[in-house]
């Protein structure tokens, strides 16, 4: 129950499995409430109208739920069956009410639901102008059902029951407002939080906690560690803020060598970057380092008119069951004999490529 309220808090999909299952329940009781009072004074009830409006209530929510899990989210018929819900329900309900006791009906209050549902979409003015079209409803309902007779009884709850429908429809759409702000806001800061300033890519911290996750969970990958050569040597020369830019290019170069789904690239701090690489075979893995090793010494960075290119070296190893530290200090030893061993090269587990 605690995940599917935060997953509602999180997606649209999760609240819409909850006003769906929502919907299946109250036809239950409509139709507890219409049977009760069909028995107590058939005369006046429609049960022809009432049994056509539950066939219609099984066959829209039949479909809705059929499109809810059935079709890929973001398809037209997904975002008709889902923000297209409360309208059904505005429908459902107009004929509902007047079936189950008009004004007096136990099912009023479902109208507070669906304007809340209508908020999540269209917020405030959403909100305000669903709220006016169900006191537009309720006004007809209650001036055909009083007809001329007004106790103040009777209007005090007409305006008790436009009051709150206002209240609801604008609170809904302020509260939803500022809840989603908040969340986006949240996932912004996480964001910044997970992201190194210099060159977008994911930073140390997201770096040891993939690590440590993929461990824990025993996925299988390579780990990367990839250095800059004479990085210091770039920075003596040129000045840091080409150093800066070079970082950020080659920070591209690699991200853009790692396809998504098989590796993510991290700068590991200073003018070092870990690669956690999703390929089992060993082969594949180094065609990959090879590209980078190639796209980055062949390009070329240019300081006022002046060429000039860098290498890189690897070290990279396949996970067997170490903690993090003990991984990192087995890949930063095979980075550091590619260096020994003259730099702009890979060392793959001990065997040079
Ligand atoms: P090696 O081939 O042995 O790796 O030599 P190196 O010069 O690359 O290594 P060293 O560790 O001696 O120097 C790394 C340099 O990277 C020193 C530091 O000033 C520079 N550096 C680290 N972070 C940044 C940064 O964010 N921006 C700039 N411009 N330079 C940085
Ligand atoms: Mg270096
Ligand atoms: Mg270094």
């Amino acid at each position: 129950m605690k995940s599917l309220l935060k997953s509602a808090y999180q997606s649209y999909h999760a609240l819409e499995v909850i006003f769906s299952s929502l919907r299946w329940f109250f036809l239950v009781i409509a139709i507890v409430v219409f049977t009760v009072q069909y028995v107590e004074n058939p005369v006046y009830l429609k049960l022809n109208l009432f049994i056509a409006l539950v066939v219609f209530g099984f066959i829209y929510m039949g479909t809705s739920d059929y499109y809810l899990h059935r079709s890929p989210k973001g398809s037209r018929m997904y975002r008709i069956m889902t923000k297209g819900g409360p309208f059904f329900d505005f429908i459902a309900f107009c004929a509902l009410i007047p079936l189950t006791g008009g004004i007096d009906s136990p099912l009023f209050p479902v109208a507070y639901l669906i304007l809340l549902h209508i908020a999540v979409y269209w917020r405030f003015v959403g909100g305000m102008i669903a709220a006016i079209l169900f006191i537009s409803i309720y006004t007809i309902i209650f001036f055909i059902q009083v007809s001329g007779v007004y106790s103040i009884k009777s209007l005090v709850l007409f305006l008790c029951q436009v009051f709150f429908l206002l209240l609801i429809g604008g609170l809904g759409g302020i509260i939803v407002s500022r809840e989603r702000q908040h969340h986006t806001e949240k996932n912004v800061l996480a964001e910044a939080a997970n992201r190194d300033y210099l060159t977008n890519l994911l930073n140390h911290r997201s770096f040891q906690e993939n690590l440590r996750n993929d461990l824990e969970y025993g996925v299988n990958f390579y780990l990367v560690l990839a250095d800059i050569d004479k990085f210091k040597s770039i920075n003596d020369k040129y000045g840091h803020v080409m150093g800066d830019n070079v970082l950020r290019q080659i920070g591209k170069i690699v991200n853009s060598i790692i396809p998504e789904k098989q590796g993510k690239v991290f700068r590991y701090g200073g003018e070092e970057f870990a690669i956690i690489v999703y390929i089992y075979e060993q082969l594949e893995v180094n065609k990959l380092l090879v590209e980078i090793k190639q796209s980055v010494s062949n390009h070329i960075f240019v300081c006022e008119g002046e060429p000039f290119s860098v290498t890189m070296s690897f070290g990279s190893c396949k996970q067997n069951g170490e903690n993090p530290g003990q991984l990192i200090e087995k890949v930063d030893k095979l980075l550091y004999e590619a260096k020994d061993r003259g730099r702009n090269q890979i060392v793959h587990s001990y065997v040079k490529v």
